[in-house]
């Protein structure tokens, strides 16, 4: 990991936000190894490997010192797949992004360059948990299930449905999405 001065310090977010199979930890409920005397892992030298590898964007230097997770309200990840940069905006709790003057404009300094998506579960534990996926000119798709409405500027112009084949290269996704975990704060 480069050196980018930062650490968790008192931020436990993601050890809420996401979740840890290894632990059958869902989304967005706190984990039972959290410590009850501060922030930090009850079982820091053994914890689950998911949970050692895992750096949130902030932690690996992306967006400002003063955006860690926890004064965000959200966990941010930032990952190539294929040729495409998607930024991942997981609430801390349902429509923090909408709240957050911060999460918004992050969202939108990236969404001409990369597919920001805003979710308040992890979808490979609830398939049908709606997420929204922000898009250059003023383009949002929310997907609800195989449901897919098109807005732009918050104006509906576009509804469909996922065929099946997308459907499957979703499941294939959440499957591989299920390695995927946070890591401990380092104090
Ligand atoms: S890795 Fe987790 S604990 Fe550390 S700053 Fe990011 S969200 Fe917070
Ligand atoms: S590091 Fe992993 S095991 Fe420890 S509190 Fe966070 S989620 Fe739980």
């Amino acid at each position: 990991m480069p050196d980018t001065g930062r650490t968790c310090g008192d931020c436990a977010l993601c050890c809420t936000v996401l979740r840890v199979d290894e632990l059958n930890k869902p989304a967005r409920i706190a984990c039972a190894e959290l410590r009850d005397d501060g922030p930090g892992c009850s079982i820091y030298a053994r914890r689950p490997r998911i949970c050692r590898d895992y750096k949130c964007a902030w932690l690996l230097g992306s967006f400002g010192d003063e955006d860690r997770p926890d004064q965000l309200g959200a966990v941010l990840d930032l990952e190539f797949r294929g040729d495409r940069l998607w930024l991942e905006i997981h609430e801390a709790t349902p429509g923090a992004f909408d709240r957050s003057d911060r999460l918004r404009e992050i969202a939108q300094e990236y969404r001409a360059s990369a597919l920001v998506r805003v979710s308040d579960a992890d979808r490979a534990t609830d398939p049908e948990h709606p997420f929204r996926i922000l898009l250059p000119d003023g383009y949002e798709q929310q997907v609800r299930g195989t449901r897919v409405d098109v807005y732009r500027d918050g104006r509906l112009v576009d509804s469909t449905e996922i065929g099946w084949v997308r459907r499957t290269a979703a499941r294939i996704w959440r499957a591989w999405k299920l390695r995927r975990a946070p890591e401990p704060p380092s104090t």
